[in-house]
């Protein structure tokens, strides 16, 4: 928990998280690291793999802790990566 909160949410258990698929463009992507960085989850790091434009591409390390804030999306400059939401269960059940 970041120490600016004293106090976890009361109902902090039954918060529910959004997940998403992360779409990655590999030879799209010029290498430069942003999605990375900033990725507040470190669900990305950078590939041993070299792509079209000879660099090294990020790869994801574990989808599952991505929250879909979209900020990968939000940094790329070369629209390499985007990111589509899975419906939640409420949203199946709430048709
Ligand atoms: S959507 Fe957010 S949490 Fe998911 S990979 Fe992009 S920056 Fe990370
Ligand atoms: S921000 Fe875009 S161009 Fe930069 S490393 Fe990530 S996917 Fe590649």
């Amino acid at each position: 928990m970041p120490e600016r909160i004293r106090h976890a949410p009361l109902d902090m258990g039954k918060a529910t998280f959004p997940k998403a698929k992360i779409q990655l463009i590999k030879d799209q992507c010029k290498g430069c690291g942003f999605c990375i960085r900033f990725c507040p989850q470190k669900v990305l790091e950078e590939s041993q793999e070299i792509n079209a434009r000879g660099v090294h591409p990020p790869k994801i390390v574990d989808e599952s802790k991505c929250l879909a804030c979209g900020f990968c999306t939000a940094v790329c400059p070369d629209f390499a990566i985007f990111i589509i939401e899975k419906p939640s269960k409420e949203d199946v059940k709430n048709g």
